[in-house]
């Protein structure tokens, strides 16, 4: 399929003829298309030259090679430069997709197929609460360190393990677990959203264990598309337990799709769908048990909850994110946890950016399920959500004790 002289991409149409010579199987893809949102500024040298820096190749094998491509995106198509690259450093056959109008990297995709890259590692596939350190595969290494296709982790306290047989095996109490720990649980998670379609992550995020001194916290930071463990002070050692981990790669993955401001409803909503996909994972709506045991709590929260809309809003994004997720884990008990799954990592494409509001994600959610199931499950989520007092939109800006007794007169006058 092409759109003038530009090939769309990923547009492959198979037709098999049987030995009778009638059509048995035609598969393929037909993108449709509404219209192309950019145009062509930069030149094919332009292209190879941004891609070749966006993946730092310092030495190539041959030349490389850039050809202009229509991307299907959303119903929309979007021009790009796929550029392939051969490069000795780093080691790899890359496929690079830049926007032909601005340069920005679309997408980057390693296609070398690797003789090896799976390594083994001493983790905790549960958290430390549950379950004793076990031996797992480490898969998708590109080096004899924890750096691979998918995560590239870092020591801030000391030199990366390194391991010529790919074997890093410590006691939890070594320095190198944590990165250790952290490479399987991000090959894991990775390979969650993989299973739902998502391809976004095809390329390694940086984390960082041991990070800062005395630091009670993990955190996603977008700009540099990295997540941050810290020791703990208060509460224990963040690398260790495997769905903050997780925690903090949704929000990665929602960041590559949709930018949510951090505040109000939308930055209840990114908290909330990072506890539901850690809580989904682990099958466990208890969050945070190992880091919040050391003040003798026994979770830092729960997604297992009947908190209502308005009235729970603390004005908190973690806080008033368990309203969101608590809602997001009864529609997986009702649907179950594929259907759930799916539903909700595909609505984060009908969220618009910004400031959206709780309502916007009820109806991304119902979107997503009318364009994957035909609308099957529309009636389920409309009453759980309405249950928890979704139905409503809530007043704008920030949440205090006196805006929700504005809101609860506001109710009782129009006798809501
Ligand atoms: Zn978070």
């Amino acid at each position: 399929m092409t759109v003038g002289d530009v090939p769309v991409r990923d547009s492959l149409v198979d037709v098999h003829i049987g030995k009778s010579r009638i059509i048995e199987l035609v598969n393929g893809s037909f993108p449709t298309l509404q219209n192309v949102s950019n145009r062509v500024v930069l030149t094919p040298e332009q292209s190879v030259d941004l891609a070749r820096s966006a993946i730092d190749a310092t030495e190539l094998c041959g030349s490389p090679h850039s050809e202009l491509e229509i991307l299907p995106t959303d119903g929309d198509g979007l021009l790009v430069y796929c550029v392939r690259i051969s490069s000795k450093r780093p080691l790899g056959d890359f496929e690079v997709l830049i926007d032909a109008e601005n340069g920005r990297e679309v997408s980057r995709q390693n296609l070398m197929v690797y003789s090896r890259g799976d390594g083994m590692g001493a983790v905790y596939t549960s958290n430390p609460m549950h379950g004793n350190v076990s031996k797992e595969r480490l898969p998708h290494l590109t080096s004899h360190t924890l750096k691979g296709e998918f995560a590239d982790v870092i020591n801030e306290d000391a030199d990366c393990s390194v391991a010529t047989d790919d074997v890093h095996v410590y006691d939890p109490d070594n320095t190198h677990f944590d990165e250790v720990n952290v490479y399987y649980n991000i090959n894991r998670i990775h390979d969650f959203f993989r299973k739902l379609g998502c391809t976004l992550m095809d390329k390694p995020i940086k984390a960082i264990v041991h990070y800062g001194d005395d630091f009670d916290n993990a955190a996603y930071r977008p700009f540099e598309n990295t997540i941050i463990f810290g020791d703990g002070k208060l509460r224990r050692d963040y690398a260790k337990e495997e769905c903050i981990c997780w925690h903090e790669y949704s929000h990665a993955v929602l960041q590559q799709i949709v930018k949510l401001f951090y505040s109000s409803e939308s930055g209840a909503m990114n908290e909330g769908q990072a506890d539901y996909f850690a809580c989904s994972l682990s099958n466990d709506p208890k969050y945070g048990e190992w880091v919040a045991s050391k003040m003798g709590q026994p979770y830092e929260r729960t997604i297992e909850n009947n908190l209502h809309y308005p009235e729970d809003i603390k004005g908190e994004v973690h806080a008033d994110g368990q309203l969101w997720s608590g809602a997001l884990w009864e529609l997986r008990t009702a649907l179950g946890a594929d259907i759930a799954d799916l539903l909700i990592f595909k609505s984060f494409y009908y969220l618009k950016s910004g400031s959206p509001r709780f309502m916007n994600g009820v109806n991304a959610i119902l979107t997503a399920d009318k364009n994957l199931f035909g609308g099957k499950h529309a009636k389920d989520i409309t009453a759980i959500f309405d249950r928890r007092g979704f139905n409503r939109v809530f007043w704008g800006g920030a949440y205090g004790k006196k805006d929700i007794a504005k809101v609860l007169m506001f109710q009782r006058m129009h006798r809501e």
